[in-house]
């Protein structure tokens, strides 16, 4: 009986690998992110009771499917990493001001320091501007 189990998990594992051979895969943060919001969406309506609202709940879930079977790996793996620098950068905001070289448009990241004005040298054409910081 065990080894019939065995037979079918091995099958369905199998049969998964090869719907997913070619195809992104999905196991990424913005993947977890997207089904992560479904649960917590879904649970949100059913204790304030929205039902029309159910619905949306299934829009992440959708769009994580499509990115798990999407053939286009690349943009798949772009879209993620887009994602994740987004919330890098947030957390960074909150240590550090991101300013913008004037010359060049160059960003750079200077560590917070209560209301100083520092002068700045852009690491890339050397141009010195000042910010308070
Ligand atoms: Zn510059």
């Amino acid at each position: 009986m065990r080894n019939f189990f065995n037979r079918i998990r091995y099958g369905f594992t199998q049969s998964m690998a090869r719907s997913l051979s070619g195809r992104y895969g999905g196991r990424d943060a913005l993947n977890f992110t997207l089904i992560g919001l479904t649960v917590v969406l879904d649970i949100l309506f059913m204790i304030f009771r929205i039902p029309a609202l159910t619905f949306a709940s299934l829009l992440p879930l959708v769009w994580a499917m499509f990115r798990t079977f999407s053939k286009n790996i690349g943009k798949r793996y772009e879209e993620n990493r887009k994602f994740v620098n987004f919330f890098k950068n947030l957390a960074a905001r909150r240590t550090h001001h991101i300013y913008r070289c004037p010359k060049c448009r160059q960003k750079i990241r200077i560590p917070r320091k209560g209301g100083k004005t520092v002068e700045i040298t852009c690491p890339k054409c050397h141009e010195h501007f000042r910010k308070k910081i």
